[in-house]
């Protein structure tokens, strides 16, 4: 489906020809991009937040066997008074780790710790706090439930069922489970290797005096965040001039040795074209102009065998074109299905202006109001320049292509930066 969004205009809006949409633009990187082949098999801590490569079976039942969830003492429930007091002899105790031999018969009890084996005979476990002890003769009160207090073998795991499945990022939840079923070493996707630099004359390293007209290079820094938080092997290659044979040199280094390369800057309009020149030479590259703001132009393509993606240069561009266009190519390579960043629905505390067209993501503070609601406010004043923004706000605000300006108090869907990565 063609979703040119000059296929539906508008007078009220600043639609062009020949601009994706941001849906549009997405669908067609993650149309190309298949995951990375060559597991690895790691210890199980070591596989902390990776893509594991295959479904994990279970090899036993979780517990093994049928145990008390509580201390106390182990009955049979048809021995008990549905409505008042029953005397039973203790004929045991049965720790954690152990077995009871024997055989839980008419008219007795076993005195049981939480998570030793059910013996034979018992179906229903009382609480130490429910019944009066004398020596060996345990006193029980009425309102027991059958049953109650007892975990069933293979209530967490049965034996054979799929405990974890292909595609699943584990957390610290999975790196107990494949414990608790013996499992040391996992099978995870290899993490994708990105390559990246920053391009402009403009640009310096930090250490270097800045001259008129000279900015520090920030874009690098926040890329090794994003794709140190994403599981990303990184390799920085620093800042390029605007020279054909300075970037010729880096994109070929770059991708010789990635799966992803990633530059900002160089891209839009007005910029020297050494870059497209350069592109254009050693792979095949779309330049598209997004109906997004910020984050006009992006392009994407492949570099010999890595994918490429030239985000725009302006700080806060770079990550929302990151979060929107990179994060979720990065979680296809890995091989991750599930993943969907968090979306939740927020009351404005201000008006917004905004005009249909495009895709805004405005840098929002959200938190819960003294009335219980959730309220987003926005971080100030929104220029693509303004990375502040993006590091005292805590989610984007996102207002879409058909979206028109906002009063006070109405709903808005916001993306926490939280669930972003
Ligand atoms: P460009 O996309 O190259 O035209 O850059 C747009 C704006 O972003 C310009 O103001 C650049 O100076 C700025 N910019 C580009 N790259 C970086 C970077 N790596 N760090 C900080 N600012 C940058
Ligand atoms: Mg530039």
């Amino acid at each position: 489906m063609n979703t040119l969004i000059r296929n539906a205009p508008s007078c009220a809006d600043d639609r062009e020809p020949d601009v994706l949409t941001v849906k549009e633009a997405r669908k067609r990187i993650l149309q190309r991009i298949n995951p990375l082949r060559g597991p690895e098999r790691l210890p199980i801590r070591s596989a902390l937040s990776r893509i594991l490569a295959e479904d994990v079976i279970s090899p036993i039942d979780v517990p093994g066997h049928t145990n008390s969830a509580m201390d106390g003492f182990a009955v049979r429930h048809a021995d008990l008074a549905p409505d008042g007091k029953v005397t039973l002899r203790c004929v045991g105790t049965v720790m954690a780790g152990q077995a009871f031999g024997g055989e839980v018969g008419t008219g007795e009890c076993v005195r049981i710790m939480t998570g030793a084996p059910l013996p034979a005979g018992a179906d229903t476990v009382v609480m130490r706090e429910h019944v009066a002890e004398n020596g060996d003769e345990i006193t029980f009160g009425a309102g027991e439930r059958l049953g109650q207090n007892i975990r069933q073998a293979g209530e967490d795991l049965a034996k054979g069922s799929a405990a974890l499945s292909a595609g699943k990022r584990l957390t610290p939840a999975d790196l107990g489970l494949l414990a608790s079923l013996g499992q040391a070493e996992v099978s995870v996707v290899r993490r994708p290797r990105v390559a990246f630099f920053s391009t402009g004359d403009e640009l310096r390293a930090l250490g270097e005096p800045l001259s008129e007209g000279e900015v520090y290079d920030s874009n690098r820094y926040t890329l090794f965040g994003m794709l140190a938080r994403a599981g990303a092997e990184l390799r920085d290659l620093g800042v390029v001039r605007d020279d054909p044979d300075a970037l010729r040199a880096a994109f070929e280094d770059a991708a010789a040795h990635a799966d992803v390369v990633i530059t900002s800057g160089g891209v839009s309009v007005g910029d020297a074209d050494y870059t497209k020149q350069v592109l254009g030479e050693l792979g095949e590259v779309d330049f598209w102009k997004i109906a997004m703001k910020p984050g006009r132009p992006l392009t994407f393509g492949r570099l010999r065998d890595a994918w490429f993606f030239g985000l725009p240069g302006n700080p806060v561009a770079v990550m929302v074109t990151f979060y929107q266009f990179v994060l979720p190519a990065l979680h296809r390579l890995a091989g991750e299905t599930e993943w969907q960043p968090l979306r939740m629905r927020a009351r404005l505390r201000e008006p917004l202006r905004t005009r249909p067209g495009r895709s805004e993501f405005v840098r929002g503070i959200l938190e819960q109001g003294a009335d219980g609601e959730i309220w987003v406010s926005t971080t100030g004043a929104q220029g693509s320049g303004i990375l502040r923004s993006m590091s005292t706000g805590n989610c984007f605000i996102l207002l879409d292509e058909e979206q028109g300006p906002l009063e006070a108090g109405a709903e808005v869907t916001v993306q926490p930066f939280a669930g972003l990565i």
